[in-house]
């Protein structure tokens, strides 16, 4: 009688040893397939950052290369004048007679005095289109932060603050108080002005670049759809509205109607909008 409860005794220990290892066995079989998980949505993102630095650089190219051959296109127009220059000034020397009796070398004069005064006003020209075309592209490619606030969320996988499971975060959020001004952060046209599901009330910019930014979660509106607006201009203000936890506002840049990182373009900076 002894010996079978000994045997059934030993019989349950290595029952409760082998159902322990299987469980144990199981918890490391999820955790290694939570790695895993975890590994292929980094190397996404990374496969996402490098494209969008290749997109970026890409449109920098493009850009500089309209701009040089506007560039070469005026000193083209400055080698033709500086000919038609040297070609006027011979002429004193070679017909002096007939210079000076029927007042030639004064004319001759005068033409050198309107030659010099286009060259001048076509060197001008040449730097005022350089500059406009250089702050026009600097301006159409978001830069700095929609608004004054710390970003307290950034772009990629977090737990969602409202359902409390992981899910992949298409932005970055600013926390601001409410009503705290949103800017503009390119030049551009708005494309939506009203309320967006979960967004709650959003602001959507096209800006010539063919980026677009959006801004969610405001509490009031500044702006109308279809209207022009200029990097730095007021926009909306800081809310809650849509699916938020606290006043902020979610920011987001889209490129061929998704989104991409914030994050390189909120490091930019451009000349004459350090207010932002
Ligand atoms: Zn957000």
């Amino acid at each position: 009688m002894y010996a079978t409860i000994k045997f059934r005794t030993r019989c349950l220990v290595l029952l409760v040893l082998f159902v322990s290892m299987l469980l144990m066995e199981l918890q490391q079989q999820q955790t290694i397939a939570r790695f895993e998980e975890r590994n292929q949505q980094l190397e996404i993102s990374l496969r996402q950052q490098r494209e969008q630095f290749q997109e970026v650089s890409r449109l920098a190219e493009d850009q500089t290369r309209e701009l040089w051959a506007e560039v070469e296109r005026h000193q083209l127009d400055l080698v033709a004048v500086g000919r038609l220059l040297e070609q006027s000034r011979p002429l004193a020397p070679r017909r002096p007679l007939l210079a000076a009796r029927s007042g030639r070398r004064q004319h001759l004069r005068q033409s050198f005095v309107e030659l010099r005064r286009l060259v001048d006003r076509q060197q001008g020209e040449l730097g005022r289109l350089s500059q406009a075309a250089q702050d026009l592209f600097q301006r159409s490619i978001p830069s700095g932060s929609p608004c004054a606030g710390e970003m307290t969320s950034g772009f990629g996988c977090r737990v969602h603050p409202i359902y409390g499971i992981g899910k992949f975060h298409q932005g970055c959020d600013f926390t601001a108080p409410y009503s705290t001004k949103i800017f503009a952060t390119a030049d551009g046209v708005v494309l939506r002005s009203d309320w967006l599901g979960g967004y709650g009330q959003v602001v959507e910019l096209q800006h010539p670049s063919g980026l677009c930014t959006l801004y969610a979660h405001c509490e009031q509106l500044k702006v109308t759809k279809g209207q022009k607006v200029r990097k730095g201009d007021w926009i909306a203000t800081v809310g809650q509205t849509g699916l938020a936890s606290g006043p902020h506002c979610h920011y987001e840049v889209h490129r061929d109607g998704k989104q991409i990182d914030p994050t390189p373009f909120l490091a930019a900076t451009v000349r004459g909008t350090a207010s932002l």
